[in-house]
Parts: structure tokens; C-alpha cells; sequence
């Protein structure tokens, strides 16, 4: 069973506040979309990774991830239409033409299945750039041995309250039931088509919209690492974590 990993990537950054899309904003002088996918590749059990970029990017993500096995796409509005684009790449995708992709947020239908784009599915934020590649060699190995969806969590440290507009505090939520989730997840290809097709609106996730389905959603442990990079602070947690550990992100 072959892995393919879609990395959504077309966010703007608003909250980053570069001058960049953030996925081009260089960590420990590495863009953070290079650093995801060559975490991925480390893990050594992706084979391929498509990756859904802002409609100028195109030719800017093909130049930086040259010489891997990526193809790039132009992403949707919002993350879902990122990973919803991705997959209908996939499926549009045929023969020499996968290897260099292209703009092609076509149509699904064509060759529904092939090898070449795999039988099982991750979707990696490129937002997350000091992943582990254990944490996504993880996520692989539970869908090898029998799950559909899995995804890895962190226990919350916080105490977690509901509060309504006007910051007023309603309850105290039990967080011992409460999880962070993280990506890498990963699905069986069918499964996770079947939740995109089934899909209404936007969701922050791809196993909300298993959820939805109705199917199980199963959980590894998450790592600290995999942090994603929203604010500056966090843009400075991940230059703080290369400088002292450089490791980290190679
Ligand atoms: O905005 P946020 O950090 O939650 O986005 C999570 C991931 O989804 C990021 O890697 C971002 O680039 C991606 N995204 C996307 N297309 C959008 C919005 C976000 O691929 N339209």
C-alpha cells in the first residue's frame, strides 16, 4: 500500500503577519513548507506528496521543492478546498503528467484509483514544519494495521472553560476527556474520499469530516514538536527550537 501525503499550504498568514504567505516564511532559514515536506520524506514511508499552494505560488513551490517526489497544486479558499483540490488531483492525475503536476484542481472521475497516488492518505499542515518524522512513520503504521482514521492527539495542560460572547464564564469543561489534535492524520484513501464527497462545509480538520460519516476516528500520541506555527510567538518558539536543537528540523 502506497502513502501519499497532501500538504495544504494556501493559507495567507494573516496571523504570522509576514510579508509572505506563510508557508514561504523561512524558519531557521528554511521555508516552512520545505521543512514539512522533507519531514514527511524523512519518515520514509510517504512515497509521493501533493502539495496545495496559493494560486501565485505555483511556480515559487515547484523551484523550492524541485528534485522530490511532489507535485503542486493551486489550493481553495479555505483548508478544506485546499485538501478537497488535492484530491481531485490525484484522481485526475495520469500517467507521465503525475510526476510534475500542475495547476489541475480538475475534476474527479477520471482514473479513480491508481497506484501511483496511494491507498492510504495523510494530511499535513505545512503549518506544522518541526513534525517528527516518527510521529508521521506513527500515523502510517496504525492505518497499516487495520485502522481507517487516525489521528495524533496531546492531553490538554490547561484547564478548559465555556465562556460566551461576552467572556463570561459558563462552566468548566473536563479535560480529562479533552484532546489537542495534531497532524499528520491519516485515512484510508476510500474512506477519506467518501468524507470530502460527503463534506458540507469547511471543517479545521480531516477526521471532523470522518466524524460525520459516522466512522471511527482513532488516536496515536501527538508530539510537542508538532506544534503549528499561527502567531509570531510561535514562528519564534520554532527559530528558539532549531537554534538550540538544529536537529530538530532536519
Ligand atoms: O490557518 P491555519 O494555520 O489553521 O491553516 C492550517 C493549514 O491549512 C496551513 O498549513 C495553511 O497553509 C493551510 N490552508 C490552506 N488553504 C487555505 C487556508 C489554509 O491550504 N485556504
Amino acid at each position: 500500500m502506497s502513502v501519499v501525503a497532501v500538504v495544504p499550504a494556501a493559507g495567507s498568514g494573516q496571523r504570522l503577519g509576514a510579508a509572505l504567505p506563510k508557508a514561504f516564511v523561512p524558519v531557521g532559514g528554511v521555508p516552512i513548507l520545505l521543512r514539512a515536506v522533507d519531514g514527511l520524506l524523512r519518515s520514509g514511508v510517504v512515497d509521493r506528496v501533493v502539495v496545495a499552494v496559493p494560486a501565485g505560488q505555483v511556480g515559487a513551490a515547484r523551484s523550492l521543492l524541485a528534485g522530490r517526489p511532489v507535485v503542486v497544486i493551486v489550493g481553495g479558499s479555505d483548508r478544506t478546498g485546499s485538501v478537497r483540490n488535492a484530491l481531485h488531483a490525484m484522481d485526475g492525475a495520469s500517467g507521465g503528467e503525475r510526476a510534475h503536476g500542475g495547476e489541475r484542481a480538475g475534476t474527479r472521475g477520471g482514473d479513480a484509483h491508481t497506484e501511483d497516488f496511494g491507498d492510504i492518505v495523510l494530511v499535513h499542515d505545512a503549518a506544522r514544519p518541526l513534525t517528527p518524522p516518527e510521529l508521521t512513520a506513527a500515523v502510517v503504521a496504525a492505518i497499516r494495521s487495520g485502522r481507517h482514521a487516525v489521528v495524533p492527539v496531546l492531553p490538554l495542560a490547561d484547564t478548559v472553560k465555556q465562556v460566551d460572547g461576552d467572556g463570561r464564564v459558563h462552566g468548566t469543561v473536563d479535560r480529562s476527556v479533552l484532546r489537542a489534535v495534531q497532524t499528520p492524520q491519516g485515512f484510508t484513501r476510500a474512506l477519506l474520499e467518501r468524507a470530502y464527497d460527503a463534506a458540507g462545509s469547511a471543517a479545521t480538520d480531516d477526521a471532523g469530516l470522518v466524524e460525520a460519516l459516522g466512522e471511527s476516528v482513532h488516536t496515536v500520541p501527538g508530539h510537542a514538536s508538532a506544534f503549528k506555527i499561527t502567531t509570531p510567538w510561535d514562528l519564534q518558539l520554532a527559530e528558539m527550537l532549531l537554534a538550540r536543537t538544529p536537529e530538530a528540523g532536519t
